[in-house]
Formats: structure tokens, sequence, C-alpha cells
């Protein structure tokens, strides 16, 4: 439960003063729909107001703040003619001009001969000063209603900056004093000030210093941010590490019967790999590791050596892929070896019904089945388990933190191993595994050549068809990938015919087209006929980033190389390395091509290790944007921003652990404020479904 010091800053926006119910849609649609979204809201800028010359030693076009008396006031005489009031302070005569005016508001406003301060911006006009429309206007002698440094927030059309500064003073005066959950040291150490300090130094900044994503209050709440976030994957992790599981030791003759019929040696990685999982494996607590390793680098067959440990004791394995065709993948590669070892697989996804799903389940939990591999179908509340020992998650990533752990619970005392393809940076690791035991395959199968990647703008296209024509003349297979307009896949396609029938002209019959939109029947047929080489130019939107694996295709042209993400484009490159001739892969380009773009164009072209290629990314983009896309669930923080945070979060790594490792289940008063922190910035999935009370 939500502790109830909290509830007013997660009570819905219309719980605030002056904000009707469109408004807040507004406002919803800019932060969220919260009183706590504002104080996430973080201020991009700052006004100053303070009243510090007179108009004399004024600077034009700057923001004027001063104490005015009222001289005059000139009336239009046309319609065109703006409002005129003459005003003088103690140095020089300033006229205010309006364009728009209504009733007698200006006559009431600018009494003449009253004094006012007022605030805006100063032209100069014919050698006079000029002032339209000023920001503010106050009573000579209630100065404090002058907002002496005025914060600016991000906008959208609709939201007045000075609305959203009341709403967020509203937010802030909300906000109770909450108990320090934070360490003094550490506090020290960082000078960071209090909670409750923090917010308000953020909301409130005094000069441009303090809008600095490094100012300690900024810092204070990005690192609260990233200790909620490791406490709460600490918490999960510890868990399932303290749970006895089961030790999967056996004789080893599956293993052994696999090497024998294996077409190729393990590299060490994998050996070292394999030997680090199943060290895990025959242990007797549970399994909770993460493999990663780059496209290519042999993952599937590190898979299912280890899940033979399972079915060696008698007990099953399961892989859940992300994807239909990534299941699909995988089950084609291990059903294969399967059958040549006697080891019973199946394969279990949405399409597959009736009868043949049936059998499935029945074999699943009669046991007649040792190895599945599905999509969420294995989620569903009908699959069961004879004696589930083992599970693998692929594209972990994709999942949620309860998702990570339920396919798990099917099983008893399940050991599970998480495994992604997408290179990710040590510090997203953290913050989305936690600091979880990690295996890395750092090296790809002998015998791969390099890809050369070279760079080039979409104005050298005729130059770019005339090289391939060779190419494929000499009898090489391409592919070329169309561009990313959208998230739309509409208009992907339109682009994707264009060019497939422009190419046409080049290359006649020997150039095909697939896109998302065909039917799986066609594609296949499509994809067929390239593998078997009556195709040689291979036209396609993004399609082909997963599950095409063709190894005498060595060439891929990216049309719009720059509106791709840096992983996608390190994906689909990694789709030509498959075979063991040099390959070539052209990015092209757009214009304009901004300065990050350009960068990470030129990254591309220098290196070909994943990793290396997303910590650049992530230093060029944050964390947010690393894997090109948002729902890759990466995106995940309010406040902090791991490009620039990445030194807290590894301390909130090591902090989260030692906090547990003496109070694990936060009971202390320390623990009590701590989950406060997890409810606050909404990381309480652990707190809820693994501490008590
Ligand atoms: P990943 O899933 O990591 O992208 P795969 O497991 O699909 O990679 O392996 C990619 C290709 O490399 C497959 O064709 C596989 O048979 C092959 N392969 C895997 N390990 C080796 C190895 N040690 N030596 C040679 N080829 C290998
Ligand atoms: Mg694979």
């Amino acid at each position: 439960m939500r502790p109830t010091i909290l509830y007013p800053l997660f009570a819905p926006l219309n719980t605030l003063k002056g904000i009707g119910v469109k408004y807040a849609g507004l406002v919803e649609n800019l932060c969220g729909c919260r009183v706590v979204d504002l104080l996430w809201h973080l201020p991009s800028g700052l006004v100053d107001r303070r009243c510090a010359v007179s108009l004399r030693s004024a600077q034009e076009g700057h923001i004027w703040t001063g104490k005015v008396r009222v001289l005059e006031h000139n009336a239009p005489q046309t319609r065109k003619q703006p409002y005129r009031i003459v005003v003088e302070d103690e140095s020089a005569q300033l006229t205010l001009i309006f364009f728009k005016t209504y009733g007698d508001t200006l006559t009431r406003l600018f009494p003449v001969g009253t004094q006012k301060i007022i605030s805006g911006k100063l032209e100069r006009f014919n050698s006079s000063w000029q002032m339209p429309h000023p920001d503010y206007v106050v009573d000579a002698d209630k100065p404090q209603q002058m907002p002496q440094i005025e914060t600016i927030y991000p906008l959208t059309a609709g939201i007045s900056n000075k609305m959203l500064n009341k709403l967020t003073a509203q937010a802030l005066a909300l906000t109770p004093p909450l108990p320090e959950w934070l360490d003094e040291t550490i506090k020290k150490q960082h000078n960071f000030p209090s909670f409750n300090q923090a917010l308000l130094e953020t909301h409130h900044p005094r000069c441009p210093d303090d809008l600095s994503p490094n100012s300690p209050a900024r810092r204070r709440l990005a690192y609260d941010e990233l200790l909620a976030n490791q406490l709460s994957l600490t918490i999960v992790r510890e868990r399932l590490k303290h749970q006895k599981g089961r030790a999967l030791q056996s004789n080893g003759l599956l293993r052994q019967k696999l090497e024998e019929i294996l077409p190729f040696t393990l590299t060490a990685a994998q050996k070292r790999v394999i030997a680090e999982i199943e060290n895990d494996l025959h242990s007797d607590y549970r399994m909770l590791r993460l493999l990663q390793g780059d496209v290519g680098s042999g993952k599937t067959i590190v898979t299912l050596r280890t899940m033979l440990n399972a079915v060696e004791c008698g007990y099953q394995a399961a892989i859940m892929a992300p994807t239909e065709i990534l299941a699909q993948q995988h089950y084609e590669t291990i059903a294969g070896l399967c059958d040549k070892i006697g080891v019973k697989t199946a394969l279990l996804t949405g399409s597959i019904k009736g009868k043949n799903r049936q059998k499935i389940l029945t074999d699943l939990q009669n046991g007649a089945i040792d190895i599945i591999i599905g999509t969420h179908a294995l989620f569903t509340k009908e699959v069961t388990f004879k004696d589930l020992a083992y599970c693998i998650v692929d594209e972990q990533h994709r999942f949620g933190v309860r998702q990570r752990l339920s396919l798990s619970e099917k099983g008893r005392l399940c050991d599970v191993l998480v495994m992604t393809a997408t290179p990710i940076p040590r510090t997203l690791v953290l913050t989305q595994f936690g600091d979880m035991d990690y295996s890395k395959i750092d090296e790809l199968p002998a015998g791969r050549k390099p890809v050369t990647t070279t760079v080039m703008p979409l104005s050298k296209i005729h130059d770019v068809v005339a090289a391939l024509k060779r190419k494929i003349d000499s009898g090489t297979q391409a592919y070329w990938v169309c561009p990313l307009v959208e998230e739309s896949e509409k208009i992907d396609l339109s682009a994707a015919k264009e060019r497939f029938e422009s190419l046409q002209h080049e290359f006649g019959n020997l150039v095909g087209l697939v896109h998302g939109k065909m039917k799986e029947s066609e594609k296949n047929a499509v994809m067929e006929d390239f593998k078997n080489g009556k195709i040689r130019l291979l036209v396609s939107t993004t399609v082909i980033e997963v599950g095409v694996n063709v190894p005498s295709a060595t060439i891929m042209i990216i049309e719009h190389a720059e509106r791709f993400g840096l992983a996608q484009l390190h994906q689909l490159r990694g789709r030509i390395k498959r075979g063991c001739e040099a390959s070539g892969c052209v990015l092209m380009y757009g214009y304009p091509l901004s300065d990050v773009s350009r960068s990470r164009l030129n990254i591309m072209k220098q290196s070909e290790d994943g990793f290396l290629i997303a910590e650049e990314d992530l230093k060029l983009r944050g964390g947010g944007e690393v894997l090109g896309t948002r729902q890759s669930g990466f995106s995940n923080f309010r406040v902090a921003d791991l490009s620039l945070h990445g030194d807290l979060l590894f301390l909130a790594a090591k902090e989260a652990a030692l906090i547990l490792a003496q109070d694990k289940n936060l009971s202390s008063p320390r623990g009590q404020a701590l989950r406060t922190l997890m409810y606050l910035f909404e990381r309480d999935e652990a707190v809820k479904t693994y501490l008590a009370g």
C-alpha cells in the first residue's frame, strides 16, 4: 500500500486550484495526469526579473524590471494604432504599447500618477524606449508579487508558463516534508540537499548553474530515482537467489552426444559462458543470470547445451522469445539438433491452434516434451508442465519485471537465464536488470570476415547502383533496406515499393521486394527465391531485421541510415556477417544531417563491436534513446539521465546492496523511509511482492 503521506502527490491534477478539464488534459499530455508528475517536469530556463538597472543603462532586447510612474495615456485614433501609455523612472521615459485592449482594463491598471513595478522586454524605437505588452505589472507597494526569478518550463501549445508555474507551486506546497532516506555520509560527500529542499531548488533556480542536470539539487533527485530503481531490482534478485533451488547434476550423456554431432567447435567464449551457466545450474541455489551476445555470436547453441542439463535430470526446459519469427528460428536450430540425439522438442505460439495445440499442451503436462520453445503463449494459464526446471527468456528487455519471473513460476524452483542480443552498456544492464550475474559472449565464431562500412550522401545513389550492378553481375547477393519514414508501415511501404520499381529498371527480375504487410506465404516465397539465388537483390522495409539468415548475401545498402537507431543499424548489418566472405555495408544519408547523426554514422563506420556502439550511442543520445525505440522499456527515468548520471547509478547499486544486507525487509526507520522513496518513484512492485507489511 502506498504510504498515506504520499496521497496528495498521487491525486489527479484536477485537485489543484485553477485547473479545468481542458487544461488538465493539456498538462497531462505535457507531463502526466497526477500532481507528482508536475514535480518531475523540470525547468529548462529562467528569467531574472529583479530590479537591477535604471532605464538609462538598460539593454535593448533584454527583460527589464523596474519601478515607474504613470504619466499619460494615449488612446489610439484609428483601429490600427496601438494603445500607448507613457511612464518614467528616475532616468528616462518609456512607452508601453498594447495592441489589444479590453474595455477600461488599462485605465484601471495604470491610473495616471500612480507607481507600478513592471517587467517585460525592452525595445528601442527612434531613440526612445518601448515595451510591448509587459509580462508583469504589480503595485509599487506590493513588490513581492513580482516573481524575482521566473522559472521557465518546457511547454506545449495552450499552456502558459505563468500557469504552469502556478500549478507547480501548488504541487510543491502539497509535497509533505519527507523523512530522509539517504545515508548521511553520501549526502555530505555529494553536497546533496534534503529531498524537499532539492525539489525547491530545482523548481526555483537562482542562476543558470542551478538549471544544470549536475547541480547538487538535480543530482540528489536523480540519485533518489536511481536508488529506488536499484532497490527494487536488488530485492527481486536477492529473493530469488536466496531460495534454495535444485542442483541439476547429471551424467552428461546428452551433452556428449550433442558435442559429437555439432558441425563446428565451440568458441572459447561459448565454452566459458557455458561453464559459468552450468556452474549455477549444478549448484543448489536458483540461478538468475543474464546472457549477452552480439548478433551471430552463437547464443542458440549455448542455450541448447545448457538446457540439456535439465533434460538429463529428467526435467523440462523452456525458451521464450518475444516474436513468432524469433521463436520459430530458435525452434528450427534446436529441433534440428535435438532430433538427432533423441530429445523431444515442440514449438508453441499463438498461431498454433486446435488439435496440434492440444497435443502440445498434453505432452507438456505429461512430460513427453523435454524442451519447449515459444512466445508469450507460454505464459497462458492452460500451459502446465510436468516438471519445469530451467527457463530462458530471450530479448528480455521487452518484458516487464513481473513477466520476467512469471514463466519461472510455472516450474518448481526454476533456474532462469535472461538472454539478449541487443548490446546493452553496463549502465543500462544495471538499471534494467540490477546487479545480476552476467555472462557475455564476446567473440564471434572464427572465419567471420569484417564488414567494410561506407557512409555517403543519397545524392550519390547512381554511383551506388552502378557499383552494385557490377557486384550482382558477378554473382553477389545484396539487401536494400528502405528508409523508416515514420512509425508507420504504410509510408515505409510506399517508399520501398517506389525503390523496388526504380531498381527493376536496372536489375529486372533479379530484384525482389519483401515487406511487413505481405502474407506470410508470399513473404516466405520471396525469401526462398532469395535463398536459392533466383533473386539477387532484396528490397525490404525493416522486416529483415530479425529472422533472416542468407550466408551468400554480403552487401547491404541502407537508405536514409540517419533515420535508424544505432542498435537497429547494428542488427541490420549483422545480417551480412553470416558468411565467410568479406562483406560491405553502405549507409546512405539525406540532408539535413545533424551533428549527432553524423557522429552516429561515423561510429558505425569505425566499429563493429555492438557493445562499443551501444556505449557511444548512450553518450550521444542519453539512455532513453539508446535502442532507437522508446517501447524498448529503457526510457523509464523521470529525472535521472544515464548519459550524465552514470556515476550515481553505480553508487546507487552499491548502496542498495548495502542497505538490503543490513535491513533485508526494509523494516528499520530508514527502511520505512526507503519504502516511501520507492513508492514515490513508483518502483514499488518489488515491495508489494516480496516485502512484508
Ligand atoms: P545468435 O543467436 O547469437 O545471433 P546463432 O546462435 O543464431 O547466433 O548463431 C549464428 C550462426 O553461427 C548459426 O548459423 C550457428 O550455427 C553458427 N555458429 C554458432 N556457434 C558457432 C561456432 N562456434 N563456430 C561456427 N559457427 C557457429
Ligand atoms: Mg539465435
